[in-house]
């Protein structure tokens, strides 16, 4: 005992994934755990300044690419969308990986056997 922080009031952890760039600006998703919880929350944040972009709701799992183009659509990025030639779900371009004649998602489907074959 001694630990009078009510589950979920304090972040125990946060971990930084790979940044990337859309529009000349980079960000990244900020992955927080919390004290005595399981879930998990992701924020988009603008690393120039360390913005949370998702200050008013945090997304409960990875957000997919469509998710952060609505974020940076609101904060008025330009956000270029292409579709992703395996899933056919909306990818950032920025991210995008260019594979034959057509774009890959580098979270939905992108792994490094494409990369040996593009
Ligand atoms: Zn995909």
């Amino acid at each position: 005992m001694g630990n009078t922080s009510k589950p979920g009031s304090v972040v125990a952890r946060e971990i930084d994934h790979d940044p990337f760039e859309v529009d000349g600006e980079q960000y990244l998703v900020q992955e927080l755990l919390w004290n005595g919880i399981d879930g998990r929350s992701y924020d988009l944040v603008r690393r120039r300044d360390g913005q949370i972009l998702t200050e008013d709701e945090s997304f409960d799992g990875y957000p997919t690419d469509a998710q952060i183009a609505l974020v940076l659509e609101k904060h008025g990025v330009d956000v270029e969308l292409e579709t992703c030639k395996f899933c056919r779900k909306e990818i950032l371009l920025a991210t995008a990986r260019r594979h034959d004649n057509g774009w890959v998602g580098n979270a939905c489907c992108w792994d490094d056997r494409l990369h040996m074959t593009a």
